[in-house]
């Protein structure tokens, strides 16, 4: 049974040692939270305070979420509310019992808040909402597996759930299992190491067999992982001879997946692959507007465009812009304006544009490809030292803004010519070598996430 007070306990541990969050902040603001149950797989947690629930979830609630998903990975989102908002939610005590030991039961662990109705429509996803509301009126005939691709925070968690809510409306009867790839590759494996217990195993397949939609979300990290692909293909096999619907995540196409079987990539790649774009700014508007009417707020023209133009495609990042400006003109309690925009996102401005400078694109290379700084300044011909340094010079060109000689000078004084050449070099390479493409991919990725 998922104890929610023990989850909480374990995850404040981990937010506790956790050094971006001050001594001071922990105590003031996270500590006396309050565990109170799982809805439709989101924690809740009970502040003392409307401004406590504020400033909590403005701040930290990406952290506590984090530390939640670790200890317990079945949660899909964690929701700071105050006492009087209790009633809203479930009481803990039988759903998440169900949820936890059999996510297959109900559709339990379907997001309800994630439907079509309030996915935003824009050139960015046209194509792939089209192919979701198709699989949605007709699981397991049409397009199977659905494979959808995108970057982070461009809703394909939202999409994902938004066709397990419509198929739960309009099927009653009909099974949909959500889950995330780590839960399911850990359970495979645990199965498979257990594999003389008959009785595990049968859980483990009825559990997937029974699904009439299997949603299983971001794949990517889980499709090499050595000794599962032998059962993923023929759990994967059986599901689709039966006509069941497979819809999956990833941030990639199956053709990037390194250490793949070929039978399985060619599985994968038997339905619909679509995917997600960056929203432009008139979609990322529609979504702030969408977002504003739900919530009941009032946000001007003018604000909505303001923070839609700070954030280039993560809307989840967008959102979190959104509920600074309204909390903290809650807090001020004056309506929502430029003003008060402007002043809610002061320091988010400044954070963005000190983030990433040339030091961060160093720093990450190097941590990346695990070089020493020292080295990937020096004059190491050594390809694993030149490749990574010729990776961050291409890196610095396209993402800052900044002279070459200036470049050249920060990777141990060297000459603009040489930045030249390791730029086109680069960017050759990633046109003819897709592993390339996508490694200098992740590696820009986890720059823009410092
Ligand atoms: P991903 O799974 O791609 O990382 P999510 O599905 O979790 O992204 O989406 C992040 C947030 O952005 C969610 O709160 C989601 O509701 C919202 N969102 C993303 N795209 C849209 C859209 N087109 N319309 C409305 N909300 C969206
Ligand atoms: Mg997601």
């Amino acid at each position: 049974m998922a104890d929610v007070n023990k989850i909480w306990k374990e995850a404040l541990s981990l937010i506790e040692a956790n050094p971006d969050i001050p001594t001071v902040s922990y105590d003031v603001w996270i500590k006396n939270l309050e565990p109170y149950c799982i809805d439709s797989g989101e924690f809740i947690l009970v502040a003392s305070s409307t401004m406590t629930k504020n400033i909590a979830t403005d701040n930290y609630l990406a952290k506590i979420y984090e530390a939640l998903k670790t200890v317990y990975p079945m949660v899909l989102g964690a929701v700071i509310i105050t006492e009087d908002e209790k009633e809203k939610y479930k009481s803990s005590t039988v759903a998440s019992q169900k949820e936890q030991e059999n996510p297959a039961h109900d559709g339990l662990n379907i997001v309800a808040r994630f439907t079509f109705d309030n996915y935003v429509v824009g050139p960015n996803n046209q194509f792939v909402h089209a192919a979701a509301r198709a699989v949605a009126e007709n699981p397991g005939n049409k397009y199977n597996p659905l494979f959808i691709y995108g970057g982070v925070g461009l809703g394909k968690t939202h999409l994902m759930h938004a066709i397990g809510n419509y198929v739960k409306q309009e099927r009653p009867n009909y099974r949909v299992l959500y889950v995330s790839a780590d839960y399911f590759v850990n359970e495979l494996v645990d199965t498979i190491r257990n594999s003389q217990d008959r009785e595990q195993n049968r859980t483990f397949r009825d559990k997937y067999r029974k699904a009439d939609v299997l949603m299983i979300d971001d794949v990517q990290g889980i499709v090499g992982r050595a000794g599962t692909q032998e059962a993923m293909f023929h759990i994967f096999n059986d599901l689709f001879q039966n006509g069941k619907q497979i819809i999956m995540t990833s941030d990639r196409p199956p053709k990037e997946f390194d250490k793949i079987e070929e039978r399985l990539k060619t599985r994968f790649e038997w339905g619909l692959i679509a995917d997600i774009s960056a929203p432009d700014i008139e979609t990322r508007i529609a979504i702030l507007q969408k977002k504003a009417e739900q919530d009941d707020n009032y946000v001007p023209g003018d604000v909505l465009r303001f923070i839609a133009s700070k954030v280039e495609s993560n809307i989840r990042e967008m959102e979190g812009l959104y509920l600074k400006v309204v909390f903290y003109s809650e807090l001020i309690g004056k309506d929502i304006s430029m003003e008060t925009a402007r002043e809610a996102l002061k320091d988010y401005i400044d954070e963005s544009t000190y983030t990433v400078d040339v030091d961060a694109i160093i720093d990450t290379t190097c941590d990346f490809f695990n070089v020493k700084r020292e080295a990937l300044c020096g004059k190491s011909r050594a390809k694993e030292i030149a490749e990574p340094r010729m990776i961050c010079m291409y890196l610095i060109c396209d993402m800052l803004d900044i002279p070459l000689t200036a470049i050249g000078e920060a990777i141990g004084g060297r000459d603009h010519t040489t930045v030249i050449h390791a730029r086109d070099k680069i960017e050759n390479l990633i046109k003819k070598d897709e592993k390339k493409k996508t490694q200098v991919k992740d590696l820009k990725d986890r720059i823009l996430k410092r």
